[in-house]
């Protein structure tokens, strides 16, 4: 796929120019997944070029961007309602610019209805026009004018915007943007477009400044990474980042079933101790019969000989899935054919979510017969399992020595962190240092279905490690 460099572009030094010496300020907020969160890091990046610095709090802000999220109905409810209490600023200060990013600007019928009802939206602009952004401030600062950019994708990637990263040692890599699959639920191919994966050198070499810099943690990024395809496969791509010099650890989400790869595998068995020992293979449903009416296009067998290779590859592979409770039609022996799989699989986490129609897909034409008290009652009953099977694996984790990177203070105050396992395990944990951005060891002392709690091993990580029991 042909890519192009976009930036720098003719609105950033218009915009610069007006900002100069004016101490203005930019505040984004962003709402869903992390594919939002690294376009955020690029809204910031490409803010902080046009001459803003950010704000603490949106009244202090003339710049203000929501980054929105389409994956459900109460997602958009909650970006409006937060845009909404917006208006308050721009009244009281009109040369206020607001803009929504994200996928609800990238829904026809969403950008209708803030066009016509927030007046005092400046601009909405869909995630793949990104780069665009500075010409809109532009245009609202010298012309007042309102913007809506919608149907513009060319399927092109635009390399090279700034980066204002949120953090120093974990990271996000976007590998490839948009969905090829149209799951019959999904909006994402709606919203994001047709895949198109970004040359893998620019990959790699993005991987690499970033460890270079001293980032410890890199997540690979994609709606569906294992279809990435641009001049390798992902489970080389991923090989070829793995070999770079550093200590580093690599995730990546997300995977679609039918496309994870024996080579993918082999890789993460290969570069253990560099590619994370964690999975997030989304399930969806544990009923063939619903699988094909989402579109999903594989069996639960298939799932499952997956899940039986990733376990024979990587034994202590921490695996973690998404379900949809209650799609249209789902019987409660379809329901069941999902509490089974979960029952054998043994995820530790799950991430469930009751099914939620959205406008222009096929799923939201479905009939849907399941009562308010089913879906509840399915969700509760998955719940309940989950908890038990989570705290099922979390406790083998007690009084083991595991390596954590620290990621924060934690809320307790003075001398409490958190931090991930390299399985992507929270641990809550003590140390007497303060090592945020750091590989360190913790005894594992406590665990919850959620969470580990433990204390951090003193000393340099390796030295302390000879003294302890690793598992
Ligand atoms: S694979 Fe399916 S669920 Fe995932 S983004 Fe694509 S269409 Fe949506």
């Amino acid at each position: 796929m042909e890519t192009r460099t976009f930036y720098p572009d003719l609105g950033t030094d218009l915009v610069r120019r007006m900002t100069e010496g004016k101490g203005e300020k930019y505040f984004v907020l962003t709402l869903g997944c992390q594919q939002n969160e690294a376009d955020s890091e690029r809204i910031r990046g490409m803010a902080e070029a046009m001459g803003y610095s950010a704000a603490k709090e949106p009244e202090e802000a003339s710049l203000i961007v929501v980054n929105t999220c389409a994956i459900r109905r109460h997602a958009e409810l909650k970006a409006l309602s937060i845009v909404g209490r917006f208006k308050a600023i721009k009244t009281a200060r009109p040369e206020t610019v607001i803009g929504i990013c994200g996928c609800m600007a990238a829904e026809p019928h969403m950008v209708e209805h803030i066009k016509k009802n927030f007046h005092f939206v400046t601009f909405t602009l869909e995630p793949n026009r990104l780069f665009r952004l500075p010409e809109l401030v532009a245009a609202a600062l010298l012309e007042s004018r309102r913007s809506f950019v919608l149907g513009e994708d060319d399927g092109r990637i635009a390399e090279g915007l700034p980066i204002c990263r949120t953090s120093d040692h974990r990271a996000y890599v976007s590998i490839m943007y948009g969905c090829n699959n149209f799951c019959s639920y999904c909006i994402v191919p709606y919203v994001r477009g047709r895949e198109r994966s970004r040359e893998s050198a620019a990959v790699i070499e993005e991987c690499r400044a970033l460890i270079a810099s001293g980032v410890k943690e890199i997540t690979l990024l994609g709606q569906n990474v294992n279809s990435y395809r641009a001049d390798m496969s992902f489970a080389s791509l991923i090989s070829r980042i793995a070999e770079l010099e550093g200590d580093f650890l690599i995730r990546f989400m997300t995977s679609h079933p039918k496309d994870v790869s024996d080579e993918l595998i082999e890789a993460m068995k290969k570069y253990k101790g560099k590619i994370a020992p964690s999975f997030h293979l989304p399930l969806q449903a544990g009923s063939d019969r619903i699988l094909k009416n989402m579109n999903r296009t594989y069996t639960t067998a298939h799932y499952l000989s997956i899940v039986e290779k990733l376990r024979a590859a990587v034994p202590d592979i921490v695996l973690t899935t998404d379900i949809i409770v209650a799609f249209p039609g789902e019987t409660e022996e379809d329901f069941l054919g999902t509490i089974k799989i979960i029952e054998k699989v043994e995820y530790d986490m799950i991430f469930s979510f009751i099914f939620s129609p959205r406008e222009g897909t096929k799923a939201a034409k479905m009939e849907n017969t399941i009562t308010d008290e089913e879906k509840s009652d399915r969700m509760a009953r998955l719940l309940a399992m989950q908890k038990e099977i989570a705290l099922k694996k979390n406790l083998p984790y007690v009084d083991r020595v595991e390596r954590v990177l620290v990621d924060d203070e934690a809320r307790e105050g003075a001398g409490n962190f958190i931090g991930r396992t390299a399985g992507g395990k929270l641990v809550r944990f003590t140390d007497k240092k303060r090592r945020i951005g750091e590989f360190i060891y913790v005894k594992i002392t406590k665990a919850t279905p959620f969470d580990l709690f433990g204390e951090a091993l003193n000393g340099n990580s390796n030295e302390t490690i000879k003294n302890e029991t690793r598992i």
